[in-house]
C-alpha cells in the first residue's frame, strides 16, 4: 500500500505472519506510517480461532484444535524467528508488540 496513509489505525494484527519480504516490509510500513498506532499484534499460525493468548494446551486435555500441518508449523517457526529479527527493533517504544505464541505441545518443530 505505498503513498496510502495510515494515520488513524490504533491496533493491527495480523494473521499468519510469515517470513516473506512482503510480510515483513507491509509490518515496516505500518509501524512508519501508522503514528497513533498503540498495538501491534502478530500472529504467525493462521488456525482460525485459538483464542487463548499463549495458544497453548500443554496440561489440558484437549489438544489445540484444529491442528495445523507440519508445512505450517515450519512455516509458523519461520514467520516468529522473523519477527524477532526483522520486526521487533522497528517497533518504536509507543506501540505493543504482541506476538502470540505457539503451543509448546503440538506446535513443536519434529
Ligand atoms: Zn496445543
Amino acid at each position: 500500500m505505498p503513498g496510502h496513509h495510515h494515520g488513524n489505525i490504533k491496533d493491527v494484527t495480523i494473521i499468519g505472519f510469515r517470513a516473506a519480504k512482503s510480510m515483513v516490509e507491509l509490518t515496516c510500513h505500518i509501524l512508519e506510517n501508522a503514528t497513533l498506532l498503540e498495538c501491534l499484534t502478530l500472529d504467525a499460525v493462521y488456525d482460525n480461532g485459538i483464542e487463548e493468548a499463549d495458544r497453548s494446551c500443554v496440561n489440558k486435555s484437549y489438544k489445540c484444535s484444529p491442528l495445523i500441518g507440519k508445512r505450517m508449523i515450519a512455516q509458523a517457526h519461520k514467520g516468529l524467528w522473523a519477527i524477532g529479527r526483522y520486526v521487533a527493533d522497528k517497533v518504536p517504544s509507543t506501540v505493543k508488540l504482541n506476538v502470540k505464541k505457539l503451543c509448546e505441545r503440538c506446535h513443536v518443530m519434529e
